[in-house]
């Protein structure tokens, strides 16, 4: 997607604070943090939301899921307690268009979410 601005980040056309990098993903601060910590996780493909992907590509959200703990613990929040965060279209409030995870920790979260 030419236009797409995770796209951009993940062929390096826009600047981003990578965190973690290999084949598949890439995971970088947002811009916009939330918390002390704030990270996301993109496919390098895009897909545009988790309702896009299709079923066969399992190992990819695994993956993600996986590399996010991975994040949590080098960002120092895995045992303090981290949120994990997918939105999914309209009504969750995506406004990316290309499926990533947030992961957010470093100060205590409320529930329910807003
Ligand atoms: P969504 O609401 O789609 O789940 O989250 C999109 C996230 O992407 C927001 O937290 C926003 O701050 C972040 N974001 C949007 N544009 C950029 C950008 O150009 N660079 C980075 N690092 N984060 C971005
Ligand atoms: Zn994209």
């Amino acid at each position: 997607m030419d236009e797409c601005i995770f796209c951009k980040i993940a062929k390096k056309e826009i600047p981003a604070k990578v965190v973690y990098e290999d084949e598949k993903i890439l995971a970088f601060d947002d811009i916009n943090p939330q918390a002390p910590v704030h990270v996301l996780l993109i496919p390098k493909k895009h897909y545009a939301s988790l309702n896009e992907i299709p079923e066969e590509k399992i190992d990819l959200l695994g993956h993600l899921m996986l590399k996010a703990r991975q994040t949590a613990r080098d960002k120092g929040i895995k045992e303090s307690g981290y949120r994990i965060v997918l939105n999914t279209a309209g009504d969750s409030g995506q406004d990316v268009f290309h499926i990533h995870l947030h992961v957010l920790g470093g100060r205590r979260m409320k529930w329910p979410p807003g």
